[in-house]
């Protein structure tokens, strides 16, 4: 059977995807967190004391790409964010979570991904 042209597409997007071979185990990163379904990992270039990254490890383009089909997955990122922050021990001066969509809005990896940031007071609005 042969490929249609969206799913060759999809395929080769997913093929050149940064998070997707994170998640893969393809390219290495520090773990902090992972299951089957999600991935969490310390930020190559931390903006923060403590600064990390949730993906899906299903791709994902951004927010943007998001339907109802995936509240349960975005109901487990958010309670796997907050429970690594208590591990972490910064729940109780709090954090911020992140998800950039776009060129306007600051997206360089075009796999959602989740930004979590704590361990100083942080700015707002931010830039
Ligand atoms: P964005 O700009 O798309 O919102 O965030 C992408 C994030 O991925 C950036 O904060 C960047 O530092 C991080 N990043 C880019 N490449 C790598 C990598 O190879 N490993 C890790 N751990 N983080 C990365």
């Amino acid at each position: 059977m042969y490929d249609t042209f969206e799913i060759q597409q999809r395929r080769e997007k997913m093929e050149d995807c940064l998070f997707c071979k994170i998640a893969a185990g393809e390219i290495p990163s520090n773990k902090l967190y992972e299951d089957e379904t999600l991935l969490a990992f310390y930020d190559i270039d931390p903006q923060a004391p403590v600064h990390f990254l949730v993906i899906p490890k299903q791709h994902i383009s951004s927010a943007a790409a998001l339907t109802e089909e995936n509240a349960a997955l975005l109901g487990h990122i958010y309670a796997v964010i907050a429970e690594q922050c208590r591990k972490l021990g910064v729940d109780e001066k709090g954090y911020r979570v992140i998800t950039n969509v776009g060129e306007d809005g600051g997206q360089s990896v075009k796999h959602l991904h989740f930004h979590v940031l704590a361990g100083r007071s942080l700015a707002w609005p931010p830039g």
